[in-house]
């Protein structure tokens, strides 16, 4: 199995897909997102930042990432949430190339603007295992309302999950993000994905990885 990157504007699904390949197909999932939240529990400014939903500086995510991958040995990973900017792109390819590892399939889940601000505004996160329900989408809704089907945690919305938050990130997003498309689709190893219903993205990108 390849190493995985996923690129995507904000609630397209990076969480979700990471999700069902790391359980069904064994994959190992990095989400800076997450690693960056586990940090801010103990770091107001970095609390702060994310909750403005501007990007962090890249030194420091690289370096968090960087600590994560040290540990992972061969076992294939998804990197959810990175690179996130050209600059940490770059920083990727040096640090691959060191390591004599292969970049593996980036995977790009296209989805509309409307469509994501709709997502984010209703969707709830379980805070021990980070699973993603929805209360518009039948598919995704809890089993029993406000908990998660797995842990019975009571579900939250994220901080960054409220509207002007996500203009912001999808800003970000444009300008620092999208050109990663690009810069892949150079390199011949972009692999982009149109459909937005879970189980269909899972189905072609389960594809695009073996
Ligand atoms: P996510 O959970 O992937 O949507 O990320 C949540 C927030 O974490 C983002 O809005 C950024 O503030 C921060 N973040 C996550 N990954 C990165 C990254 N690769 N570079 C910079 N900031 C990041």
């Amino acid at each position: 199995m390849k190493n995985v990157i996923l690129i995507a504007p904000p609630a397209a699904g990076k969480g979700t897909l990471s999700k069902l390949l790391s359980e069904r197909l064994g994959y190992v999932s990095l989400s800076t997102g997450d690693i960056l939240r586990e940090r801010a529990n103990e770091d107001d400014d970095l609390k702060m930042m994310m909750k403005t939903g501007k990007l962090i500086d890249d030194d420091t995510v690289f370096e968090a990432l960087k600590a994560k991958l040290n540990k992972l040995g061969d076992t294939p990973y998804i990197l959810d949430g990175f690179p996130r900017t050209v600059k940490q792109a770059v920083m990727y390819d040096e640090l691959l190339k060191s390591m004599d590892k292969e970049l593996g399939v980036v995977i790009y889940l296209d989805v509309d603007k409307e469509e994501l601000k709709n997502r984010v505004v209703t969707r709830l996160v379980c805070p021990k295992c980070k699973a993603s329900y929805s209360i518009r989408n039948e598919k995704l809704l809890p089993k029993k309302q406000g908990f998660c089907d797995s842990c019975d945690v009571e579900l939250v919305q994220r901080e960054d999950d409220k509207e002007e938050v996500f203009n912001m990130r999808y800003e970000e997003y444009l300008e620092k993000t999208a050109p990663l498309i690009e810069y892949y689709e150079e390199k011949g190893v972009l692999n982009r994905i149109s459909e937005t219903e879970a189980d269909k993205v899972y189905e072609v990108a389960s594809r695009m990885v073996k």
